[in-house]
């Protein structure tokens, strides 16, 4: 094995990748692996760009990462944005600690001086080492919304809301009908993107939101059709276990797009890549078995095996899973 792509939104991209990292150091130490990360809930605050799912990605594998939380630096304090409240500025409902917001002022002050933001993000990484090329999906900016539904008190139907309001501040509890990838238009994959894809011996698609992350990843221009063009094996792992989101509110975003939640239906919509889908194989929990017959059925080779990333060794056991499987 060569050369493995993950395609990851943030703290479930950001855990297996680590897994499959400390995997890869024991027996493959040489196997380059290249993550594309979700910039969909990317954003301006106080002036400043933030990409929760780039930082999450980046602290967890570079060993920065507030374990209890998943995102944001341990050991955090607020002073910062507690001098931003007293003016009457800045968002109550999204923290940015003083450690994190000095990514975000490197961040923005390399791209305000002409930097995109995969250089931005190579430099960055220069500092937290994170053992995998980290790639944004775009280079533009690409921020995914959430047309609100209609009868939601004190706001109007039909209104955009940044995703990242939606789900932090309303904890996904507004009904919403569609997710806006705004931008979208005029956005192409990054530069390294479509090689790092089409190239790879395995594509992963880790156990991430398979909407916000893993569908907005796919709606940029080129990245489908380098998935489908790839000459490796694409395998997913299921975030849905026993018809559940294991972790955050995956499941009203799986509603809002009209697919079940569960690991089979998720599989069944990204579909088998011989009938114009994502994936050659798909990885279910243990407890979901039951849906095997389903997705072989549709072309699908799956497995089951436990896939709760509990800690680094049983993460690394889901990415051993994971590419016996893509090499079965
Ligand atoms: P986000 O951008 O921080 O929301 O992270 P991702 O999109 O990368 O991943 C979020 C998804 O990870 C959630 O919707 C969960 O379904 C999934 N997830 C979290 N923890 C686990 C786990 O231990 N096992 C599995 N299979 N999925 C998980
Ligand atoms: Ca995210």
């Amino acid at each position: 094995m060569k050369k493995i792509t993950v395609l990851a939104g943030g703290v479930g991209g950001a855990r297996f990748t680590r897994g499959l990292l400390a995997h890869l150091a024991e027996v493959e130490p040489s196997t380059e692996v290249t993550v594309v990360v979700n910039t969909g809930d990317d954003m301006w605050l106080d002036g400043l760009r933030i990409c929760p799912d780039l930082d999450t990605v980046m602290y967890t594998l570079g060993g920065g990462i507030n374990e209890e939380q998943g995102w944001g630096r341990p050991e955090e304090s607020r002073r910062a944005s507690g001098e931003i409240a007293a003016y009457g500025r800045g968002w109550s409902w999204f923290t940015l600690g003083d450690l994190d917001l000095a990514t975000h002022i490197v961040r923005t002050d390399l791209l305000r001086g002409g930097s995109t933001l995969s250089e931005a993000t190579e430099f960055l990484c220069r500092r937290w080492q994170p053992g995998a090329v980290l790639l944004p999906m775009s280079d533009q900016p690409v921020e995914t919304h959430v047309r609100l539904a209609a009868d939601v008190d004190e706001h109007r139907a039909g209104e955009l809301m940044h995703f990242e309001e939606w789900w932090v501040r309303y904890r996904a509890g507004i009904p919403v009908t569609e997710f806006v990838q705004v931008g979208l238009a005029d956005a192409a994959a990054a530069p390294r993107v479509v090689r790092a894809i089409e190239n790879a011996d395995v594509v992963i698609l880790p156990p991430s939101n398979p909407v916000v992350s893993v569908g907005t990843i796919m709606a940029v221009p080129g990245i489908r059709s380098a998935l489908q063009a790839s000459s490796g094996q694409v395998v997913g792992v299921s975030p849905i276990i026993g018809g559940a989101a294991v972790r955050g509110m995956a499941d009203a975003c799986l509603q809002t797009i009209g697919v079940e939640t569960s690991a089979a239906a998720v599989g069944l919509h990204y579909g088998s890549r011989t009938s114009g889908g994502l994936l050659d194989a798909w990885l279910v929990d243990e407890t979901d078995a039951a849906a095997l017959p389903a997705l072989t059925a549709a072309g699908i080779r799956s497995a089951a095996v436990p896939l709760w990333m509990r800690d680094v060794p049983s993460t690394a056991a889901m990415a051993v899973a994971a590419i016996a499987l893509a090499r079965a």
